[in-house]
């Protein structure tokens, strides 16, 4: 499962960051999940219960909010909001297009104390 791999990287990027700041425990956590980014919320939040026990982020309360997705059209400089599988430009129907957000999973923020 991808999101296991994924919750890890995280929970060690708050540990080591929460260290550097002092706190002793980390009480909430706000990820930011793109809607293309293939993690899915559910597995994130098993992810994050069961791998954060014996952490600094243990009993900690987590959010995962799910950020949409956005596409640029190189051709037109459209931004458009894709609908998978189709990437084309609704606009010009040009192919020549960048997801500009929707496909990181990252923290927003966090609390500690
Ligand atoms: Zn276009």
């Amino acid at each position: 499962m991808h999101e296991l791999a994924l919750v890890s990287s995280l929970i060690e990027a708050v540990t080591e960051d929460a260290e550097r700041r002092g706190l002793k425990k980390v009480t909430y956590l706000s990820l930011s999940v793109g809607e293309l980014s293939g993690a899915g919320v559910d597995s994130l939040d098993f992810a994050l219960r069961h791998l954060t026990s014996g952490t600094i982020l243990e009993g900690a309360d987590f959010n995962v909010k799910v950020a949409s997705s956005l596409c640029e059209c190189k051709k037109c400089q459209q931004i458009f909001k894709p609908l998978p599988p189709f990437f084309l430009c609704p606009f010009c129907r040009s192919g020549q297009t960048v997801i500009t957000a929707g496909r990181q999973v990252y923290i927003e923020f966090y609390e500690g104390e």
